[in-house]
């Protein structure tokens, strides 16, 4: 009996793979499709500083909503684009369209648009950055890469070569969800970033105890020790930003700001605008 029982459960196993197997080869041709039907557009985040409450930048995030109205994440269709290599396309149109669009914008906001670590393994990457900035007269400055250690990893002496032609274009080069990985801190002394990404797990575990708050005001010591500015992802209370600003990180990103939106608009949401015209104190004394 137990025998047979084990039988059924390899047979159920195998079901569910080959299942997952088939979707998986189902999204990837649709992911295929995406690119020449129009179906990714771009979202932008907005970026400010935390003393001030000033805009500095917007954060470009790509969507995928296929023709039926299904709403697919990047974090589930990315890591697809990557193993399948149509990351290399995706990523173009990404970068070309934002700079496209930035720099029709009347105000000369920074944009970060995410690399992927396929994207950097690709020697042309600087010729094809440079290429984009020539053809969409974005200046070099207002354009700003965002890569995660993981890019690191597999070949540093290669990687941080392709970084620093990255820079000699003039772009800003920031490490992504800092501290999250492996090796964060040694991959800070292989490359001098211009900016650290906070990761957003270190907001949402905030208010969960203090170990969260020590981890924070380190990254924000070592910023300032490294001279690198520090930006906080995944603000979303009025807390949080209150906790950030007394502990002297320089920029936030996060839902309390702005959601992330088709188009830019230099509007924070109100909550946030509050605190930063002045109302931190009747805020902290209600708390009080
Ligand atoms: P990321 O680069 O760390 O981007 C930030 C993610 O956090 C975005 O998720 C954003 O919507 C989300 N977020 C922002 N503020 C908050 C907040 O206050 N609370 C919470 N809970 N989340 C917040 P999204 O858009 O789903 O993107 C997920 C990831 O997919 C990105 O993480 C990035 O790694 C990747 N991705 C997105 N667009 C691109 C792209 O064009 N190219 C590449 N290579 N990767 C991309
Ligand atoms: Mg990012
Ligand atoms: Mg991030
Ligand atoms: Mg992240």
């Amino acid at each position: 009996r137990a025998k047979a029982s084990l039988t059924t459960d390899v047979c159920f196993y195998e079901e569910e793979m080959d299942k997952a197997v088939r979707e998986r080869r189902r999204l990837v041709q649709q992911l295929r499709e995406a690119l020449d039907q129009d179906q990714f557009s771009l979202n932008w985040q907005v970026q400010a500083s935390a003393e001030t409450g000033e805009v500095t930048g917007y954060e470009v995030l790509l969507r995928w909503i296929q023709p039926d109205g299904t709403f697919v994440s990047p974090a589930e269709f990315i890591p697809l684009a990557e193993e399948s290599g149509l990351i290399l396309p995706i990523g173009e149109w990404v970068l070309r369209k934002a700079c496209a669009e930035a720099a029709l914008w009347e105000a000369p906001y920074k944009i970060a648009v995410n690399l992927s670590p396929i994207q950097l393994g690709h020697v042309d990457l600087p010729r094809l950055v440079h290429q984009i900035l020539m053809e969409t007269g974005l200046a070099p400055h207002r354009l700003e890469l965002e890569i995660t250690e993981t890019a690191m990893i597999a070949d540093l002496d290669r990687t941080t070569h392709i970084l620093r032609q990255l820079k000699l274009l003039g772009v800003s080069i920031a490490m992504d969800d800092f501290g999250t990985g492996y090796s964060s801190l040694s991959t800070l002394r292989a490359f001098p970033f211009d900016k650290i990404k906070l990761d957003r797990s270190f907001m949402s575990e905030l208010d969960g105890g203090p170990q969260s708050a020590a981890i924070i005001r380190a990254v924000l010591a070592l910023g300032e020790s490294l001279d690198i500015p520090v930006l906080a992802e995944g603000v979303e209370t009025l807390e949080q930003l209150s906790f950030l600003r007394d502990q002297g990180c320089d920029e936030v990103q996060g839902y309390l700001l702005g959601r992330p939106k088709p188009v830019a608009d230099s509007q924070l949401q109100d909550e946030a605008l509050t605190m930063w015209n002045g109302e931190k104190i009747v805020f902290i004394a209600e708390a009080a």
